[in-house]
């Protein structure tokens, strides 16, 4: 997968909205350590929790499977823009059938699990939709044939107090591989100066063992 992040608010935006509540705008230095420090303890350790919601970050997220997008899609404080498969299944038409363990050709098109019988169904399952489709069938009833692999991608834009939320439920163990990856994937892409504001909340990934 791969994981941008298009644009975030800067903290002294967030700063600016607690110090509102008490007018010490004179006491802000720009998003500095003051106003990093104001942040952690009126939002975390307060629970004035609304003050985060000032933070919003915008990430592109690609190459995850239509399986991760239905539990991203759970989360409904934030917003998803995504791929439309009813317009790009034509990617799919024009190629050519994959041989049944052409694991990297088709991983242009699904999310491999690294299980192999799992990996060829999912290629199985790409060959017979691209069938479907060469033989005219429309995009928008082919699409029920589509894998859960099936790969896809969208803009997403979130708080910082619904990324909490995010991260706490879906970097910890109990939550689907894939999400666990992205939920790692975006706390590396937050820039290093606000990730202070999640390290409570990400799980730490699990350490190989050597
Ligand atoms: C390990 C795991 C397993 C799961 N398994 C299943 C499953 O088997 N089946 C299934 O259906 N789902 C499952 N889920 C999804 C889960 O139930 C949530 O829908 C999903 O995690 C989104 O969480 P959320 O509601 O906190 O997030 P958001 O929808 O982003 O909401 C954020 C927060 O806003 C508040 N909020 C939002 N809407 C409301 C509301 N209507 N009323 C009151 N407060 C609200 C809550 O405080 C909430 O935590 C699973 C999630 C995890 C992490």
């Amino acid at each position: 997968m791969q994981v941008t992040l298009m644009h975030h608010t800067p903290l002294a935006v967030c700063a600016h909205a607690i110090r509102t509540c008490w007018q010490s705008f004179e006491k802000s230095d720009e998003g500095g350590e003051q106003d990093k420090a104001l942040i952690n303890r009126v939002g975390n350790k307060f629970k004035h929790a609304s003050t985060l919601e000032h933070l919003v970050y915008t990430f592109y997220i690609a190459g995850v499977s239509r399986a991760l997008l239905q539990e991203l899609a759970r989360h409904r404080i934030a917003s998803p823009s995504v791929k439309s498969t009813r317009y790009t299944l034509k990617e799919l038409k024009a190629s050519t059938p994959f041989a049944e363990d052409a694991y990297e050709e088709a991983s242009r098109f699904i999310v491999l699990t690294g299980n192999h019988a799992v990996d060829r169904a999912s290629i199985q399952a790409l060959n017979n939709l691209q069938a479907i489709l060469q033989s005219g069938v429309s995009n928008d009833i082919a699409k029920f044939c589509l894998p859960e692999s099936y790969k896809t991608e969208l803009t997403w834009t979130i708080n910082a107090r619904s990324l909490q939320n995010f991260l706490t439920l879906r970097s910890n163990k109990a939550a689907l591989w894939e999400i666990q990856a992205l939920s790692h994937a975006l706390y590396d892409a937050i820039p290093t100066t606000h990730q202070y504001l999640f390290e409570a909340s990400i799980t730490p990934p699990k350490k190989e063992i050597t």
